[in-house]
């Protein structure tokens, strides 16, 4: 992880910004990206400006990036710009879950609980019929069991549904408990280690701000790339001692950041050319490893990753032509 300062997330929104200008096919998530962390380091004007460059002319996803551009607008005192915008998406229901939550979290973030939960419930009765909910209508659902708890609501089929997707240490009744907020400070060791664990999972979301609509995302080389890469680069052997062996440590990977609670997970696929050619905008050599997380990052960043993991029927990730019930996912429950 870089170091969460202003100066390191002005100096990522400036990197990402050239990458938009190299790959012009990529703007509209790079700029996304270059948003948020343009939000991160405090330059809320600066992400209001990349928000209505995004908007003119018509993008891919107008209505995240228009959530994205009210919860900015709301944060530095343009509320009621922000509720139109938002009123404005409740009433176009958009077929995504991202925009939704987006919506109800500024609501949720300027104490309008009830707004953001029949925001929610709206968007759960559009989308959460699925019998296999994606990542994005997941974590709708885990938000509308956070705003409800808050609400004191009693639980309804979503919420259950909810507490049997979060997979993380702390139980989701537990984490969204609002008497917890209150019980920092206590001398009880046990007491104490809960609300630790709970804290971590809750950096877990604040690490959403940033990787919506991004994956964190680990590479994965086809085997005639990673053949290629080290027959160029043998210094990169010790990252990946064989093809085997990088598959195994891709899946072990992903399960280990799930369990500990990071949302939104994928793979990107990595080819030599692109490789080198991120190396040379990076200015240093392709034999240096450190540069292989930052390439996963903006290959992600590019809107390049596909979400882990794949439902048990649909095709594994590696590309071996198996369900991932069969294939990498075959020792799973
Ligand atoms: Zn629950
Ligand atoms: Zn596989």
């Amino acid at each position: 992880m870089r170091p969460d300062t202003p100066a390191a997330h002005t100096a990522e929104a400036e990197r990402l910004l050239r990458t938009a200008a190299q790959y012009p096919e990529d703007r509209e998530p790079l700029l996304l990206q270059a948003a948020a962390h343009l939000e991160l380091a405090g330059d809320r004007p600066a992400a209001a400006a990349l928000y209505d460059s995004l908007l003119s002319p018509e993008p891919a996803n107008p209505h995240l990036i228009r959530a994205l551009k009210a919860a900015n607008l709301w944060e530095y005192g343009h509320e009621a710009e922000a509720r139109a915008i938002i009123d404005g998406l409740r009433s176009a229901r958009p077929s995504e879950a991202a925009p939704w939550e987006i919506a109800a979290e500024t609501l949720e973030a300027h104490d309008e609980l009830e707004a953001a939960e029949s925001t929610l419930t709206e968007a759960a009765t559009l989308l959460g019929a699925a019998p296999e909910l994606p990542h994005a209508t997941q974590s709708l659902l885990i938000t509308r069991h956070r705003v409800r708890r808050m609400l004191a609501l009693p639980h309804d089929d979503w919420d259950v549904r909810a507490d049997r997707l979060h997979t993380g240490v702390v139980p989701l009744d537990e984490l969204h408990d609002p008497k917890r907020l209150w019980s920092l400070g206590s001398e009880d060791p046990v007491e104490l280690q809960a609300e630790i664990d709970r804290l971590r999972s809750e950096l877990g979301t604040y690490r959403t701000a940033l990787s919506r609509p991004f994956p964190v995302a680990v590479l994965h080389w086809p085997e005639p790339e990673l053949d290629e890469l080290l027959a160029a680069y043998p210094e990169l052997e010790a990252e990946y001692p064989t093809y085997r062996a990088h598959l195994t440590d891709i899946e072990a990977s992903l399960r280990e950041l799930s369990q500990a609670g990071t949302p939104n997970l994928g793979i990107v696929r990595a080819t030599v050319p692109s490789y080198e050619a991120f190396a040379a905008s990076e200015s240093t050599h392709p034999s240096n490893a450190d540069l292989l997380p930052q390439y996963a990052t903006t290959l992600a960043a590019r809107g390049r990753a596909t979400g882990w993991p794949p439902a048990r029927s649909s095709s594994c990730w590696c590309g071996s032509g198996r369900t991932y019930g069969e294939c990498h996912g075959s020792d799973l429950p």
